[in-house]
């Protein structure tokens, strides 16, 4: 039997790179997400025609607690089953706390926190029941340090890292684990956004600003890639990861040993 994985946020980025090296590996998989349809047709045909897996859709937002639930319940209806959870959705909002909108705070804590925490509670009694699970949240550097400007992100990726070590305890004995990811900078839209507003905002070019941005964080001046994320995820999906769990991985090229 084909094993699944529930990747939330898989419609870009980072989730649509983990998504990719999971249907490589033959996993069915469940893409979640936002982006225009014919998009997101494109991303399940493709998946299931080049891999010869099957692939479900399912649009539920993440900010919303039932439709987290009504996420895993469609998974489950679908497959049977959930091996692997990534909990990877996220957004970011950029501001002084003072003029932080508060539906901006409680939006980001809802998707980056109060979701995977939604999604965990309603996958972990399925996971008991088959003997077995994977857990994977996509935290950030901005889990372990902080940054001006960012309360709610960095405030709900420590959130995450916390959740992630709970989860990893109450499962234990389980041959389930549980362990964040801690990318650093990675060229996805949520980090274009950020180059593009730098551009702006010091009038230079967007290249220019996407080395300010490395050259304030990262010891090595690279941008991690989406597919270095992914074969982090997949080793932590493995047998040979059943003994990490509570565990919190950097890709940061150097950012959080400064
Ligand atoms: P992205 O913007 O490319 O992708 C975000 C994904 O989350 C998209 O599929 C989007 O549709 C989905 N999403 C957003 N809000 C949602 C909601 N309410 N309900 C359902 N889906 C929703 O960003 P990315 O860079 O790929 O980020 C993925 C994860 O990695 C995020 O948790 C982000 O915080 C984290 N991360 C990214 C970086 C980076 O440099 N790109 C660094 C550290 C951590």
């Amino acid at each position: 039997m084909s094993r699944v994985a529930l990747i939330t946020g898989s419609t870009s980025g980072i989730g649509l790179g983990i998504a990719r090296a999971f249907a490589e590996r033959g996993y069915d998989l469940m893409i979640n997400g936002f982006g225009p349809e014919e998009e997101i047709q494109q991303i399940v045909s493709h998946f299931s025609a080049t891999y010869g897996i099957k692939v479900g859709y399912h649009g539920a937002d993440l900010s919303r607690p039932e439709q987290c639930v009504d996420l895993v319940h469609f998974t489950c209806k679908m497959f049977g089953t959930i091996d692997v959870l990534v909990n990877n959705a996220g957004m970011q909002y950029v501001s002084p706390i003072e003029d932080f909108p508060t539906e901006r705070w409680n939006e980001i804590v809802a998707v980056n926190l109060s979701a995977p925490f939604h999604v965990t509670k309603t996958t972990l009694p399925l996971m008991r029941s088959r003997g077995a699970g994977r857990i994977i949240n996509i935290s950030s550097a901005h889990g372990l340090v902080g940054s001006p400007y960012k309360s709610a992100y960095v405030a709900s990726k420590h959130g995450l890292i916390g959740l992630t070590k709970t989860v990893a305890l109450e499962a234990a004995n389980q041959n389930i684990t549980c362990n964040a990811i801690c990318p650093g900078w990675v060229l996805t839209p949520i980090v274009q956004k950020q180059i593009e507003a730098k551009a702006r905002e010091k009038n230079i070019s967007m290249d220019a600003a996407a080395y300010e941005l490395l050259g304030e964080k990262h010891a090595i001046k690279k941008f991690a890639r989406v597919e270095q994320i992914a074969n982090l995820a997949l080793f932590l999906a493995s047998p040979e990861a059943e003994l990490i769990t509570g565990a919190c991985y950097t890709i940061d090229g150097g950012w959080t040993a400064h």
